[in-house]
Formats: C-alpha cells, structure tokens, sequence
C-alpha cells in the first residue's frame, strides 16, 4: 500500500487514526507490516502490500 493512504485509512472499530508500523517497504509502498489503532490498541496486518483492515472478530484466521 501507498505511504498516501494513511492520509485516508481510519480503524474500523472506532474511526480513529492509525498509526503504521513498518517491517518492509518498497521505494513507495508498504510491503509488509502493520497498522495500530492507538483508540483500541487494535492492530490490523499489512502482508503483500495489502493491509487487512477488517474487525478482528472477522479475520477468521489462527
Ligand atoms: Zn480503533
């Protein structure tokens, strides 16, 4: 995902702004790592350039 888009991503849960956290990126996009919601310490993966901002409650994975 584009840097750009936090400008436009909020938490799913409560709106709030997201903090991103980084482990790869590319000259201009996240490849890997995290979005945090400070609000509700909620933390939404980023894999493959795609971040998963879906309620956990719906992740559905593990
Ligand atoms: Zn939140």
């Amino acid at each position: 995902m584009k840097r750009s888009l936090m400008e436009i991503l909020a938490c799913p849960l409560c709106k709030g702004d997201l903090e991103l956290e980084v482990e790869e990126e590319d000259s201009d996009e996240i490849i890997k790592g995290a979005l945090l919601c400070r609000n509700c310490n909620e933390r939404y993966p980023i894999e493959d350039g795609i971040p998963d901002l879906r309620p956990p409650e719906l992740r559905g994975e593990g």
